[in-house]
């Protein structure tokens, strides 16, 4: 069984934590660099991208993050965590001067809390790429995916946005699949995984 992490800095890291064993698998919590060492896939969950963004930076995890990647790490993004991965960030707070830091990964750009404040959190019967029934996607504060790159494909979109995605060995997802009890895009992403196995040592 490969052994996955879920970046554990902030957000809804223990229900992404419940649905992975659920399904078989070996999960870290991911708060360090070497945490990283001998996992084959990442997830980084939802809850509030600017205050991940500054942990990353007090924990050190970017280099390491990104270098995860290289090595051949596969990384699921969800909400929060899909803005981590972008190549831009959208409508981060005035009092960082609108810009906010990401891994810069995927090449897109990451529109964020994009449903606006009337539509704060919403539920969907989400058609997704790969799943035969719809998916319930739970959407709180949500960002959409925009200016995909050519290397980007695009998974399921609402109301004509796109809010999942794929590049290569990884996923950005826009809502909160670790919020509800339908476990088929984990076992997706434990799939991609179990693709791209091994990860070569640093
Ligand atoms: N709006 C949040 C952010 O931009 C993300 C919301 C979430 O992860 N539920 O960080």
């Amino acid at each position: 069984e490969p052994k996955v992490g879920v970046l554990a800095v902030q957000g809804a890291f223990r229900e992404h934590r419940r649905h992975l064993e659920a399904l078989g698998a070996r999960v870290n919590e991911v708060r360090l660099p070497g945490d990283l060492s001998g996992l084959s896939g990442l997830v980084m969950p939802g809850g509030e991208s600017t205050s991940m963004a500054r942990l990353l930076s007090d924990f050190g995890l970017w280099a390491p993050l990104r270098d995860f990647h290289a090595r051949g790490g596969v990384l699921w993004g969800t909400c929060a965590g899909a803005i981590l991965l972008a190549r831009s960030v959208e409508g981060a707070p005035p009092q960082f001067g609108g810009h906010q830091d990401s891994l810069g990964l995927m090449d897109m750009n990451v529109r964020r809390n994009a449903f606006g404040r009337q539509v704060d959190s919403f539920s969907v019967p989400l058609t997704v790429q790969g799943l035969e029934a719809p998916f319930p996607a739970l959407f709180i504060r949500a960002p959409v995916l925009t200016d995909l790159g050519p290397d980007v494909e695009r998974l399921a979109q609402h109301d004509g946005q796109t809010v999942m995605a794929r590049q290569g060995r990884m996923l950005a997802s826009a809502f909160h699949p670790e919020l509800t009890e339908d476990r088929r895009l984990h076992g997706l992403f434990l799939d991609l995984v179990s693709e791209y196995q091994p990860v070569k040592s640093p």
